[in-house]
């Protein structure tokens, strides 16, 4: 059923290149061959960036150029189906990059209001989409607890990190005793938000808590 969804949807709404827009060719699957060449690829054997908290970050992409452009498009509009491509990266880049075991996958989430005033969160469906290639176990284990600003609004870390302190919390009774957890956002910029999560989630007894992200900012 779900084939004959997408197949129905293609036809009306011809996939497009989430970084540049264009259609894509027969053969494209989910982004176009020039963005595939050009887009500004994380390579491999550069240091995972230090957050606070986690034992490492990874991320496929640099946050700049058509990969600006395709977050922007995955937030505001079509993030269902761009999740698959931009979450099937990231999983691809934790296999390449993260040898050590994995218990679950959980995410940043966003506040309850502003998840609904999107329709989605973007980084449940980026986790998703990991757990659905990976085949390891997606679990909510944090809720957001206060309302911040939007952390892309907000330059200097030290205000990033003010704004998002005690924002999150695990959910009652979340036990991760000896887990080691995947913890998926969309970007990383000064990793406040992600070392206030692992700081909850080391809270709750997990073992290891490795972040990894679409997209990682200089
Ligand atoms: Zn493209």
């Amino acid at each position: 059923m779900n084939r004959l969804l997408d197949l129905i949807l293609s036809l009306i709404y011809p996939p497009k290149c989430p970084f540049c827009g264009r259609v894509l060719n027969r053969g494209e699957d989910g982004l176009c061959s020039a963005c595939q060449r050009a887009l500004p690829w994380i390579e491999d054997g550069t240091p995972a960036k230090t957050v606070e908290h986690c034992d490492a970050c990874l991320s496929p992409l640099w946050y700049r150029d058509g990969v600006r452009q395709g977050m922007h498009r995955y937030k505001f509009q079509q993030g269902r189906v761009h999740a698959r491509l931009f979450g099937t990266l990231m999983a691809q880049c934790l296999q390449d990059r993260w040898r050590e075991p994995v218990d679950l996958i959980t995410w940043a989430p966003l506040s309850k209001q502003r998840r609904r005033r999107r329709g989605y969160d973007q980084a449940e469906l980026l986790a998703r989409q990991v757990g659905a290639v990976t085949g390891l176990r997606v679990v909510p284990t944090l809720v957001k607890i206060r309302n911040t600003k939007a952390q892309s609004r907000l330059s200097p870390s030290a205000s990033r990190l003010a704004n998002v302190q005690g924002a999150y919390a695990c959910r009652p009774g979340t036990d991760l005793a000896g887990k080691r957890v995947i913890l998926v956002d969309d970007v990383v910029t000064s990793g406040a938000t992600l070392s206030q999560c692992a700081a909850c989630l080391r809270a709750a007894g997990a073992q290891t808590v490795t972040a990894l992200t679409f997209a990682r900012a200089k």
